[in-house]
């Protein structure tokens, strides 16, 4: 097995290594490390987890340690698709060169475009970030890039997502020819491929085995949940989420909570506060310097649980996260993997549960096939006392008014019909097609309906139209109702 001591690096970034604990590079380090000690371009494919950020960095410190920075001229350019990875790379950064004297810069979005000016000014030897706000800088005259001698691309498969690919063929031009770039994807979609074919030269290729498989340190659990009436769904599925929180008790250290909408992220973590729950949402609404502290305070172990949307989630790198809930079942089986690669990270064990309910079945057998391997079924927490956690919910959280309005639209011979919870959970039958896509719809108004997959499902957002209408037409008082509140109020 590779040590850190076969590899060339810098004494000071072994200092460093060892003092951060780890024993020896992960199979991406001891692949990217060599070649790029040696100057030559690399192409590593590498998802986040995998220690890829160290493979980039330590290289490039050990190469910069070498050299002096120059006023307006980076010596070196990390590019991260978003603020936080950007924010990321910089803390590592800083990690490994605590005994060096290498100087960065950040550029994102978020941050005083002064003290950074400040810094570009005096010349860094690394400037780390977003595609975007280090083109503003370039075009206001701030910074040259000609003094580039080392680039990185990190997540360029995730660049690719969000439309920066013409902004990163525009900084390669601005850069030197003879620069040495290190390029991280994680997949290597045909755009991506066609990139590395123009702008590396004879790249050293180290792939590390996708994360198609979820890590071994990783236990797993899915709790099968029907809900007792479909208006009920969600805080039923706060109060599984609570209980399933509970029967962790101490073990779960920290956790973060994936929902599926940005509009239950934010119920969600409201929900759990509200139960005296040390809760935070983060997802893309967020202003930045809200996002970073939250996601501070979840580093730093001050918040304990992280309520979080995939988008916000990706890439981070959490380390220590004990536990991970699913508060939905992804619809994309990939990201049942990401999420739940915050825990269990760098041999760490951790747990990761997830509450499906019956029309999420199919996007698990999805999530099974892609992992090779059966999610353990979990009993349903407390799921003798629906009644009681029901009434609870009620009391206390936000779906008061949800309920009344709901309770206002059903038809009086629907209420009479409308089996009580004990009758439901005694008779857990799968509910039909129709039956099962209603409530997902009624659970789906907001912002949520603009994502791809609220597109995806054609047939369904019709649906959820048809049920906004609806709402809207709960205005339009049934004559029943008006009669006799009329009659209430003459008497
Ligand atoms: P990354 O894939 O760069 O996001 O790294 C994932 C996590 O692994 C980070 O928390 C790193 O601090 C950690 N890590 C990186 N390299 C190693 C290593 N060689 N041994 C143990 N942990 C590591």
């Amino acid at each position: 097995m590779t040590k850190f001591t076969d590899l060339n690096l810098d004494p000071k970034v072994l200092k460093a290594i060892a003092e951060a604990g780890y024993e020896s590079p992960t199979p991406i380090q001891a692949g990217a490390i060599p070649p790029a000690l040696e100057g030559k371009d690399v192409l590593g494919i590498a998802q986040t987890g995998t220690g890829k950020t160290a493979s980039f960095t330590l290289p490039m410190i050990t190469l910069l340690g070498k050299g002096r920075a120059r006023a307006r001229m980076p010596r070196s350019l990390v590019l991260a698709p978003t603020r936080e990875l950007a924010a990321q790379v910089a803390e590592n950064f800083d990690t490994y060169t605590k005994h060096m004297k290498l100087t960065k810069a950040l550029l994102i979005g978020g941050v005083s475009f002064k003290e950074q000016d400040a810094l570009i000014d005096r010349g860094v030897d690394v400037l780390i970030a977003t595609p975007g706000r280090l083109l503003d800088h370039f075009e206001r005259g701030k910074l040259l890039l000609t003094g580039v001698q080392i680039m990185v691309v990190d997540e360029a498969d995730r660049m690719l997502d969000m439309g920066f690919i013409p902004d990163i063929e525009k900084i390669f031009s601005l850069t030197p020819f003879t620069r040495q770039t290190l390029f991280f994807s994680a997949t290597m979609a045909p755009e991506i491929e066609r990139i590395t074919n123009t702008f590396l030269s004879a790249p050293a290729r180290v792939e590390v085995a996708r994360q198609a498989t979820t890590s071994e340190t990783i236990e797993q659990g899915v709790v099968m949940f029907k809900a007792s009436r479909k208006d009920r769904e969600g805080s039923e599925k706060r109060r599984v989420l609570r209980d399933l929180i509970e029967a962790e008790g101490k073990a779960c250290k920290n956790a973060i909570i994936f929902c599926n909408r940005k509009t239950d992220v934010d119920i969600t973590a409201k929900s759990l506060k509200k139960y005296g729950y040390d809760a935070a949402p983060i997802h893309g609404d967020l202003d930045q310097s809200q996002r970073m502290k939250t996601l501070d305070g979840f580093r730093d172990g001050t918040l304990r649980f992280l309520v979080a949307s995939d988008v916000a989630a990706r890439g981070l790198d959490i380390p220590d996260v004990s536990h991970v809930f699913n508060f939905d079942v992804p619809s994309h089986a990939e990201d049942y993997v990401h999420r739940i690669g915050r825990t269990g990270r760098a041999g760490k064990n951790g747990k990761a549960v997830m509450i499906c309910v019956p029309r999420d079945e199919k996007n698990l057998a999805d999530i099974e096939r892609l992992v090779e391997r059966e999610v353990p079924r979990l009993p349903v927490p407390g799921a003798s006392q629906p009644e009681a956690a029901e009434a609870q919910d009620a009391e206390k959280t936000e779906e008061k008014p949800k309920r009344s309005r709901n309770r206002s639209r059903k038809k009086p011979e629907d209420q009479a019909n409308a089996p009580s919870p004990q009758a439901k959970e005694e008779s857990p039958a799968p509910q039909s097609k129709d039956d099962t896509s209603e409530p997902a719809e009624e659970a789906k108004s907001g912002d949520e309906g603009k994502s791809d997959r609220g597109r995806s499902r054609g047939g369904r957002g019709r649906s959820r139209q048809d049920d906004n209408k609806v709402v809207g037409m709960g205005d339009h008082m049934p004559s029943f109702i008006a009669l006799s509140f009329e009659q209430r109020r003459a008497g």
